[in-house]
């Protein structure tokens, strides 16, 4: 073969080589995959969270720079503080939400033996206009879960059957969290109508998932979501928790990995199993998607 032949021959490869090179997609990351299965956020309407509140958008390279609570080696155990007299059902939904959070934030979790209701003073209590009794959050936070935390703890969070309220100028919150001491509280009173029964026990066992998953979450370090409809979402009412869903956004659960690195698909694929064991339907079928746009 002559060397000028020889050449171009060489070139061709070169060229071809490039194209298959280019052509080549570059492999889509998980939080890309399954950002396809966000669903943004409607405006917000006066009654909803977004409205009053305007909070910054966190985005990842935010959450990095932040100093937060991390597990580690013989402190990486999630333990919930019931406070209350729970019925059988309450104790069953506390059960659930133990397993639950095991599976989605990829840690052990433990449940402590339960506090009675005497552990409050009459200081951070308040009786309400229709006679309940409602405790305040921030003191369960500093003087109940603080000194009581495990030393193997990563985070502790109380909770309990009493209303809550974070400030005398506040009717009521759900739950509150603390970034600093990885401690926080959720308050399951007004997940069902007065009564905890058979008939309300999945709606209110999926919004007291999202709530003490939201809660974590802040200890973790995630603030409120603006990215999209996101179990990180702030919320008002019971209205607006319902149309958030149980599902944290590809941001938040990018943020949550590079804290607790964990197998994303593994982690994907064990919720989806506790949906569908527990009949949280729409859950599961979010969940399903996510593993498709996998695929
Ligand atoms: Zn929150
Ligand atoms: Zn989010």
């Amino acid at each position: 073969m002559n060397p000028g032949k020889f050449n171009s021959y060489l070139s061709l490869i070169y060229l071809v080589l490039f194209f298959l090179f280019s052509c080549q997609k570059k492999e889509m990351t998980y939080y890309e995959k399954i950002a396809f299965n966000d669903i943004a956020l409607k405006n917000a309407t006066p009654e909803e969270w977004r409205y009053n509140k305007k909070e910054n958008f966190q985005t990842f390279q935010d959450f990095q720079k932040l100093k937060k609570i991390k597990p580690a080696e013989g402190k990486n155990i999630i333990y919930l503080q019931p406070i209350g007299e729970f019925n059988i059902l309450q104790k069953k939904q506390i059960e659930l939400a133990k397993q639950y959070l095991a599976k989605y934030f990829q840690l052990e979790t433990k449940i402590l033996p339960t506090l009675s209701n005497t552990i409050f003073p009459k200081s951070a209590k308040r009786i309400r206009s229709n006679n309940q009794e409602q405790v305040l959050a921030r003191y369960i936070l500093d003087s109940v879960l603080i000194t009581r935390k495990p030393k193997d703890a990563v985070v502790l969070m109380g909770i309990t059957e009493k209303d809550l309220f974070p400030r005398p100028e506040w009717n009521y919150v759900f739950g509150l969290a603390s970034y600093e001491n990885g401690v926080g509280v959720t308050s399951m009173f007004r997940f069902y109508d007065g009564n905890l029964t058979e008939s309300n026990f999945n709606k209110s066992l999926e919004r007291l998932l999202k709530i003490s998953s939201h809660e974590i979450g802040h200890m973790f370090g995630i603030s409120h979501c603006l990215n999209a409809n996101c179990v990180m979402n702030g919320t008002n009412n019971l209205t607006e928790t319902d149309s958030h869903f149980a599902r944290a956004c590809s941001l938040c659960q990018q943020k949550l990995n590079s804290t607790l690195k964990y197998d994303n698909q593994k982690r994907l694929i064990e919720l989806r199993d506790f949906f569908e064991k527990q009949n949280l339907n729409r859950e599961f079928s979010r969940a399903e998607t996510d593993l498709k746009f996998l695929k």
